[in-house]
């Protein structure tokens, strides 16, 4: 008789855990074998950054999710090397073969370059372990300095001000998510988290985490010092690449895919933060869905080519309500701003052709009628 070898999925994140929903949609029986690092526990990312001020983030356990889904799940497992050649995987000295394979190992955080007795004390959130100790060591005390002004940093300090902590937000660029949000759109959240009592450091780094009496002293690039009892590094993260590389996978900002989610070796496929597709890395769930969505359907035999719709990012912000469609990477199209206070409402556009958008406020539900206007390429 012969068996048939598993499509193995690496990571069960958002990327990995939808793609095996989605293809358990077309395929119920054929082998399918989840691998993660950690606990397995099938869980929402973006509800760890609001997850503060709530009692707890409902979760579905390894078990649940291998009934669910008519699959094995090695959890608690590292794959540490991918020999496409050879059609198989290495966990250690031993080795798993596949009939197709599925990189959804995720992103690496970056990591802070900062002196001091006191940085074992930064603590950063990109999964729900971290976030459980990062948890644990707010808890009982009252300052927090976030160092980092993109969306987590946001959202963690609307969070924990939610919480009844005092906040600091220290970033090195000049307002609050720069790399989502032109500066109009940036400015009402700033002033919206400035009245809830969320302090700004902007234009400045983290030299120094000392230890001190009470607490930690950060010293900042300007000099200045800022006592706090724990630091959220909320400064970004990477595609995970290396695996990809040692096995001779093409390799840019992250694992290069094409339109079906190939990468350059034959029968191995990735997606979500790990992935760079046709060029672009898009570190947000609903990209990751999309393509969860069209490469099921590849792996259970109809190639489908993956086609993005709108992908507005809600930012969880509930004092100043966000929503931003950013503009595709490279366009060169302009900014046509519209505020009234704090709501504002931006279009990006180029040849009179709407390319992205960024509300605030009341204008957040004009989101559906834009999302329907929009050039998607
Ligand atoms: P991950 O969730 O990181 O999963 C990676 C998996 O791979 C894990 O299971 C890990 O154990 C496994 N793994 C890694 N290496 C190995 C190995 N060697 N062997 C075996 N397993 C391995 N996006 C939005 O669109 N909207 C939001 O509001 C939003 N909020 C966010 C809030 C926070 C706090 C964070 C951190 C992110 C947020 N994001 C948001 C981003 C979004 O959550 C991510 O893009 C998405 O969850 C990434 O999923 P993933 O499955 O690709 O990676």
């Amino acid at each position: 008789m012969c068996v048939m070898e598993p499509l193995i999925i690496i990571g069960t994140g958002l990327a990995g855990y939808t793609l095996a929903k989605e293809y358990r949609k077309h395929d119920s029986y054929s082998p399918l074998t989840l691998i993660t690092t950690d606990d397995g526990r099938y869980y929402s990312k973006p509800m760890l950054s609001i997850g503060m001020s709530r009692k707890q983030i409902d979760t579905a356990d390894a078990q649940e999710m291998a009934e669910q889904l008519n699959a094995t799940i090695l959890t608690n497992t590292r794959v540490t090397a991918i020999d496409p050649q050879h059609h198989l995987i290495k966990i250690g000295n031993d080795e798993l073969r596949y009939r197709q394979l599925v990189l959804a190992w995720g992103a690496d955080v970056l990591q802070l370059d900062v002196q001091g007795d006191g940085t074992e004390e930064i603590y950063s959130v990109n999964n729900l372990q971290s976030y459980e100790i990062f948890r644990k060591a707010v808890s009982g005390k009252k300052r927090v300095a976030i160092i980092g002004s993109g969306l987590v940093g946001c959202e963690f300090a609307n969070d924990l001000i939610a919480a009844e902590h005092h906040v600091e937000l220290i970033s090195q660029s000049h307002s609050l998510m720069p790399k989502l949000l032109p500066a109009d759109v940036a400015a009402p959240l700033q002033s919206c988290l400035q009245t809830l009592g969320v302090r700004f450091h902007f234009g400045v780094g983290l030299e120094e985490v000392n230890r001190i009496e009470n607490g930690l002293e950060l010293t900042l690039t300007n000099g200045k010092l800022i006592h706090t009892d724990v630091v959220l590094s909320a400064i970004g993260i990477k595609p995970h690449i290396t695996m990809a590389l040692e096995a001779g996978l093409e390799v840019n900002e992250g694992i290069q895919v094409n339109h079906l989610l190939e990468t350059s070796a034959p029968d191995v496929f990735a997606l979500g933060d790990c992935a760079e597709v046709e060029g672009h890395v898009l570190l947000y769930v609903a990209p990751l869905m999309a393509c969860a969505k069209t490469l099921a359907r590849t792996l259970a035999g109809h190639p489908t080519p993956l086609r993005y719709g709108p992908m507005p990012v809600g930012v969880k912000t509930p004092i100043c309500p966000v929503v931003v469609c950013p503009p595709p990477r490279g366009c060169t199209g302009q900014w046509q701003i519209h505020a009234e206070g704090l709501d504002v409402r931006a279009c990006f556009v180029k040849d009179e052709k709407l390319f992205g958008y960024a509300l605030t406020g009341r204008y957040v539900k004009e989101k559906y009628a834009l999302n329907k206007q929009l050039t998607i390429n």
